[in-house]
């Protein structure tokens, strides 16, 4: 016997339309490719959706047809956003920091038939589409879009099921082939109720919320659904995410909560140290895509009053694995033991269930092990594949190794690739980073396993000084002393000028350790 309640399928439409309806004025604010704010109302940006919509299936684009998307966070591309999902249409954020080929491989393997493209990646879509003849056509973001909202009459929306598919987004391909992932209206709605709790992003509709993540990596972590589903003013940053052009939009469009990887925050952190000032009315930050260091979370924290949430995730999970929030039983331990806890990657929100699997079987709890999750936001299958992403108990396999502590805090130790494997002992290399991150001169760092003839392989730590410094090998080794074991101690360290970024502006480790794999035995 089923229950009695509505029918209510949960599509992504009915965010934008509840916030039309709920919140009309709200302001949905994006930064132009001239550097001027472009300023709509959410009741303005779900009309000009419809009338976008209109124009798709104008031109023939069916439900479960892909449409893709190369563009920053930018007005034009939210309402391409919901225009392609509101007609029940796959939205396919591209990854703009890939080059033509790698484009038009994935674009190929996701069968796009469109393409809407920022003015500024006309170039490369251009390239890209002659690699890649099935896309039909080309849709300039902003011109191009403007001349059919202006041309058509609001499409209806919905009308299907919460299991048709609305987004896919490629995993960056550090190992193999990029892999999709096929997002559901009912996954991806899910995940929005999920994240915007108080105890993960906590978004309300007094805040007003600034998205440096961006949407082709993993739906902007959620935040483009989020925003309207509480009715929270949106500030879409644009192509410009260095630190002057992030704190000007803080100020000026009365930030209140913001998420960015790691790298992001640093920028932002140097800037403010070469000019001064505060961060208000900034009140929260999710940081996440890698490790956040604590050192970055102190100086959040104690200089500028901003709470940080620590988030752990991947393109798979849709994207939110866990967030570290205060509770009740971090604030029962005393503040350095608590603090340990919230500088971990956090609990899971329910909805995610998460296990730890040591292939040692005498090893104690606290022995890194892989991690593996499952939920209704979990890939079940990627795009195209045949055979199930997970095995056979609905359990998929994260890549990360990682402990879950007695209070229930996930700490991620590394990626299992980027483990530094040391006569047979495991060395984490983000524990070092976090450590390595300490000196004050340094800007960012990395440790990748280098070979090593004795142990297999030994830890190479790769540094960008801050602007202006200088110091010593010895002196950047400092912090480690005492604080991890003498075996786990850097046995070198390389300078360089600028750390390489991968394509969601994580630092690549995979081009380092290309780099400089052979680096301790050169030398
Ligand atoms: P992506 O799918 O590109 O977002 O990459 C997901 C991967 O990023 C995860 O499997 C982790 O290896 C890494 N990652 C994400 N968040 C964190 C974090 N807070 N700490 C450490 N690693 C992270």
């Amino acid at each position: 016997m089923n229950g009695s309640m509505l029918d209510w399928p949960l599509t992504l439409d009915r965010i934008l339309v509840h916030a039309e309806r709920w919140h009309p004025d709200q302001a949905v604010v994006g930064a132009a490719p001239d550097g001027t704010m472009a300023r709509r109302t959410y009741a303005e940006c779900a009309d000009r959706a419809r009338r976008l919509s209109a124009a798709l299936v104008a031109h023939g684009i069916e439900p479960g047809d892909r449409v893709a998307t190369l563009g920053w966070n930018t007005l034009p591309h939210f309402e391409a956003w919901y225009a392609i999902m509101g007609i029940g249409a796959v939205c396919h954020t591209l990854n703009l920091r890939m080059d033509a080929a790698q484009l038009a491989w994935i674009a190929r393997d996701a069968g796009d038939r469109l393409l809407l493209v920022d003015p500024a990646l006309l170039p490369v879509a251009e390239a890209m589409r002659a690699l890649c003849p099935a896309i039909e056509g080309i849709i300039v973001l902003g011109a191009g879009t403007d001349a059919l909202i202006a041309a058509h009459d609001p499409a209806r929306w919905g009308g299907f099921g919460e299991d048709q598919p609305a987004g896919l987004c490629y995993t960056s391909g550090t190992t193999g082939d990029p892999k999709g992932v096929l997002y559901t209206h009912r996954s991806n709605f899910l995940h929005t109720l999920a994240i915007i709790q108080p105890d993960l992003f906590g978004i309300g509709a007094a805040d007003s919320v600034l998205p440096i993540v961006p949407m082709f990596h993993a739906n902007a972590w959620g935040i483009a659904f989020a925003a309207p589903a509480v009715g929270a003013k949106l500030v879409l940053p644009g192509a410009r995410l260095d630190g002057a052009s992030v704190h000007r939009l803080i100020a000026g469009e009365g930030v209140t909560m913001s998420a960015a990887v790691p790298t992001v925050w640093q920028g932002l952190l140097d800037h403010l140290d070469r000019v001064g000032g505060g961060l208000a009315p900034l009140r929260r930050v999710v940081i996440g895509g890698s490790a956040c260091p604590p050192s970055m979370q102190r100086r959040l924290t104690d200089h500028y009053g901003i709470e940080v949430r620590h988030a752990w995730g991947m393109t798979e999970l849709s994207p939110l694995g866990t967030v570290a929030a205060p509770s009740a039983a971090s604030a029962a331990l005393s503040p350095e033991e608590g603090g340990r806890l919230l500088q971990s990657q956090g609990r899971p929100p329910l909805g995610v269930d998460l296990k730890v699997v040591s292939d040692d079987p005498d090893a104690g709890p606290d022995t890194p092990g892989r991690l593996f999750a499952r939920g209704y936001a979990t890939v079940g299958r990627y795009f195209g594949r045949d055979t199930p992403a997970t095995d056979a108990e609905g359990w998929f396999e994260t890549g990360d190794v990682a402990v879950i502590d007695r209070h229930g805090f996930l700490h991620i130790t590394d990626r299992d690739k980027d483990v530094v494997k040391s006569g047979g002992e495991w060395i984490s290399s983000q524990g070092l980073e976090a450590i390595a991150a300490e000196h004050p001169a340094v800007a960012h760092c990395a440790v990748i396993a280098a070979d090593c003839d004795r142990w297999g392989e030994r830890p190479l730590l790769v540094v960008q000084l801050r602007e202006g410094e200088d110091c010593s090998d010895a002196s950047l080794l400092e912090p480690f002393d005492g604080t991890v074991p003498r075996w786990w101690v850097p046995d070198g360290i390389v300078r360089v000028d600028a750390m390489p970024l991968g394509a969601t502006g994580k630092i690549d480790k995979r081009a380092l350790r290309d780099a400089y794999r052979d680096h301790l035995r050169a030398s």
